[in-house]
């Protein structure tokens, strides 16, 4: 039977994080993940980039891990929102006004800054966010977990069954050699994702439906630079979004060697952006069953022709979307964090955002308690967790459900009325800059974590 102050069932992007966050502050933690590091390291594990907005690249900063990503992710310097790509910028007909730009230069305007935000330095040089892929995140965390003496992971493994009681909780597992296991802390926090089993244990209710859309992504390779440009077209099949990447260049030594040797031009670098194409399930299934040749045609379609040639750089993931929302996120000696306490529609890339502000708030509450001698795993100090994310994460999940589903329709009516919205929100300047606040998680009442300290 092992001890520590507390264990964190699921060690992806969310329980890795909050496992790191939670050791910079003494606490002693073990880590359940059922996947081996390996695999979850891996390319192939998951295509998907990650948007890290401002604020939680702060937590990556304090935690010591944002020199290790800082190199391999791409700043968002502009993003444009369209209603249809036959009005995006770079297509024909121009520059439409139904569209919503923004760029990070009009972010660090001061001339709109709230009494709030007066206290808060955002430097000219912040872009909007940071595109950064999921493989270089997970390498990063398991990188940091392994090598820190406060953590202890174990992976692959499954946690069968939790018990808790008004003195402690006792998580059972079984390790990596099949090994029946356990550990008692005194709080356990559920990260194991949107189908939390531990969610469902503790018996807390969610809502949750399908949104029949499927998330297809892949890195795409083009001719031209994209400057840091971010897309986002609504289309009637639902977002489709290109995203910014870093530069691939050749880093295969031995052969990056052998053509120095032999005097050969080293190719040059490859431009890469990141894409996030939903559909209908009805398209999204003829779509996934195209060869790679075909799909390219297709995507072709819709990418338009402003970074030039495309072609894959790479394999094809795709992901039912769904929608869940815990009724609760704390039970006693227990708490919700990342998407087993709500997982939302990629529309916004909010998602993970959404979980590192669990992270920062949790870590907040639980060392505030233990500094006045409260026991971590009571509901009076778990409570004040709940209130703090509840009303944020509430309001973000509805509002990306609305988002999608106004967006995602071909309804005349209702495409007349959110082009004009469009158009209305690009037009004036303190709207635009909320929204960018909202998508740089720069708003409310920050834990110590995310705020900017300079
Ligand atoms: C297409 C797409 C694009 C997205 N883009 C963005 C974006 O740009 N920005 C953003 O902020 N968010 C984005 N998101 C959302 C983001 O990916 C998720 O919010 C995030 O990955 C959730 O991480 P998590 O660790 O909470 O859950 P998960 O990734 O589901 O991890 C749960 C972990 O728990 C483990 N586990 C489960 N059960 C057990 C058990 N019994 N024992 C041991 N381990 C267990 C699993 O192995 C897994 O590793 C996107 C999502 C999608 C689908």
């Amino acid at each position: 039977m092992h001890h520590s102050d507390i264990t964190i069932i699921g060690g992806g992007l969310t329980g890795g994080l909050a496992a790191l966050a939670l050791a910079s502050k003494g606490f002693s933690i073990t880590v359940i993940e059922g996947q081996a590091p390996e695999k979850i390291m891996n390319d192939a594990y998951d295509g998907r980039t990650t948007a890290i907005a401002y604020a939680s690249m702060r937590l990556f900063r304090k935690l010591g891990l944002w020199d290790a990503i800082a190199h391999v992710c791409e700043p968002i310097k502009d993003i444009l929102v369209t209603d249809g790509k036959k009005k995006s910028r770079f297509s024909e007909g121009g520059i439409s006004s139904f569209h919503m730009h923004f760029d990070s230069s009009s972010l660090n305007s001061t001339s709109t800054k709230s009494k709030e935000d007066e206290n808060r330095p955002t430097p000219i040089s912040t872009p909007l966010g940071w595109i950064v892929e999921n493989a270089t995140l997970r390498t990063v965390l398991f990188k940091a977990i392994t090598a820190h003496e406060n953590i202890h992971l174990h992976a692959p493994a499954r946690r069968t069954h939790t018990n808790f009681s008004p003195a402690n909780c006792v998580t059972r597992f079984t390790d990596k050699n099949g090994d029946e296991q356990s550990v008692t802390s005194a709080l356990t926090l559920a990260a194991d994702g949107k189908s939390s089993q531990l969610r469902a244990q503790a018996g807390i209710k969610v809502n949750h439906w399908k949104y029949a859309q499927t998330g297809f992504v892949a890195t795409i390779a083009h001719q031209d630079p994209h400057e840091g440009f971010a897309q986002e077209y609504f289309l009637p099949g639902g977002p489709f979004a290109i995203l910014p990447m870093t530069d691939k260049t050749m880093t295969d030594k031995i052969l990056t060697g052998k053509m120095l040797a032999d005097n050969l031009a080293m190719p040059p670098p490859q431009h890469r952006s990141s894409l996030v194409w939903t559909e209908k399930d009805k398209v999204a299934k003829n779509l996934a069953s195209l060869n790679d040749d075909a799909f390219l045609e297709e995507l072709k379609n819709r990418f338009g022709p402003y970074l030039g040639e495309i072609s894959l750089a790479g394999p094809r993931f795709s992901y039912p979307l769904s929608f869940h929302l815990s009724h609760d996120y704390i039970a006693p000696r227990l708490a919700l964090i990342g998407d087993a306490a709500r997982a939302i529609h990629p529309i916004a890339g909010q998602g993970f955002n959404l979980g590192i502000k669990d992270i920062a708030a949790i870590t907040d509450v639980l060392d505030k308690g233990r500094s006045v001698g409260l026991d971590i795993g009571n509901m009076n100090v778990l409570d004040e967790y709940q209130r703090w994310r509840r009303f944020d994460s509430v309001s973000l999940a509805l509002g990306t459900d609305i988002l999608n589903r106004f967006f995602s329709t071909d309804v005349t009516l209702i495409r007349k009325i959110r082009t004009i919205g469009l158009g209305l929100v690009n037009a004036a300047a303190p709207l635009r800059q909320f929204f960018m606040k909202q998508a740089g998680a720069d708003v409310g009442t920050l834990p110590s974590l995310l705020r900017d300290d300079r």
